[in-house]
């Protein structure tokens, strides 16, 4: 059995409202001590309100916090951020251009007595021991990201809170700090919860994703549940790519040229949309005879499609390809194949697909 111990942060009901709109609704979420977990979902979902709600930088209006098995907001009681053992990186680092690197990472060690050796560990932990006398501004984008994760980790915070961390970085950076950032977590142990809207970066280093959408938590999972178990049409639409095709519901299931397939769960409803990942199709090329010659009755029959357009990059390759009743699907291949526009193929399933209702 779990105790109040085995958790970094325990958030139940949490509410934060402007002017009489609720930006977060109920924010209630666990997460454990040393994990890693993202907060995902679209823009204006209540992801950085939700981070400042931890971080004590909001008041909730309903709700109650605890961090470490110390209660921090609720109706009884508010713990200021600088109170709560809890450091921050921002979108935009919010380092101090002039200062050098040491200075910005002592800064918020005033009052420590082992100040030197706490920075020292930092700078260590993040690669910058050989750049602490130099000023920030001289420093690239990647150098200021790890300065700010430094400044953040010195003062061995019982929780990190990470603002879309990587969003000032260029794209092959990205991949390269965020997986810099992991290691660092682990090594420190430092329970971390990143904000982002990146689903790509949630997924590839988050240990679970929590997807957020309109100041509500809609799922929490790995990243596994989440991509291949969604909860929701949205979920499943929002995180990775998906062919999402609406039929009508008909004694508990939907039928498409690829088939029959009964609705997720005891769920019912009166139309429900079949989740196909494009991975999860395969292609055969079938010509025009075969076609002809084939059984209405056989479902293969039905799965025949034309190839409409070709995406072609190179460690892989997208097809979008019409089905018997005007569907067009998305299929993700290996480069290997060519299939050009006006190709007739077969399209199958490579395992039965998940059907979430509509609500
Ligand atoms: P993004 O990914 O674009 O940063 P987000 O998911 O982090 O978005 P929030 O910044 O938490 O979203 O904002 C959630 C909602 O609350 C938005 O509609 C926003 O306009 C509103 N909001 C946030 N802060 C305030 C504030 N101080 N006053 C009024 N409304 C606010």
């Amino acid at each position: 059995m779990s105790d109040s111990n085995d958790y970094a942060l325990r958030a139940v009901g949490l509410r934060a409202t402007f002017d009489r709109t609720d930006a977060v609704t109920d924010l209630s979420l666990d997460v454990r001590t040393g994990e890693l977990l993202a907060i995902l979902g679209p823009s204006g979902c209540g992801k950085t309100t939700s981070l400042r709600l931890i971080a004590g930088f909001e008041t909730p209006s309903a709700g109650s916090l605890e961090i470490a098995g110390q209660l921090v907001a609720g109706p009884n009681g508010f713990v200021p951020p600088d109170r709560r053992g809890v450091g921050m990186v921002f979108q935009d680092y919010a380092l101090f251009p002039h200062m050098t690197v040491r200075q910005n990472v002592e800064y918020g060690l005033r009052v420590a007595a082992d100040r030197r050796r706490l920075a020292d560990d930092a700078l260590a932990m993040t690669g910058l021991a050989q750049l602490g006398d130099r000023p920030v501004h001289a420093l690239s984008g990647g150098e200021q990201q790890r300065v700010a994760l430094a400044r953040a980790i010195a003062p061995r915070p019982r929780l990190l809170l990470l603002d879309e961390p990587f969003s000032n970085l260029d794209l092959a950076l990205r991949e390269q700090v965020r997986h810099e950032l992991q290691q660092i977590v682990r090594e420190t142990g430092i329970t971390t919860v990143l904000v982002t809207h990146d689903q790509e970066e949630a997924l590839s280093i988050a240990d679970r994703v929590a997807f957020m959408a309109r100041g509500r938590l809609v799922q929490v999972g790995t990243p596994e549940d989440v991509y291949l178990r969604p909860a929701t049409i949205e979920v499943a639409e929002f995180i990775g790519d998906a062919n999402l095709l609406y039929r009508p519901v008909d004694a508990g299931s939907v039928v498409t040229p690829l088939g029959r397939f009964p609705l997720a769960g005891a769920a019912t409803a009166a139309e429900a949309a079949v989740v196909i990942r494009p991975e999860d199709l395969e292609v055969h090329a079938v010509s025009t005879d075969q076609v002809r010659d084939a059984d209405p009755a056989d479902p293969l029959h039905a799965a025949i499609a034309t190839v409409v357009h070709r995406e072609y990059y190179g460690h892989d390759q997208v097809l979008q390809v019409r089905l018997a009743d005007d569907t067009l699907v998305r299929v993700r291949l290996g480069s290997r194949d060519k299939f050009t526009p006006g190709c007739l193929v077969a399209v199958t399933l490579r395992q039965p697909p998940l059907v979430l209702p509509r609500t």
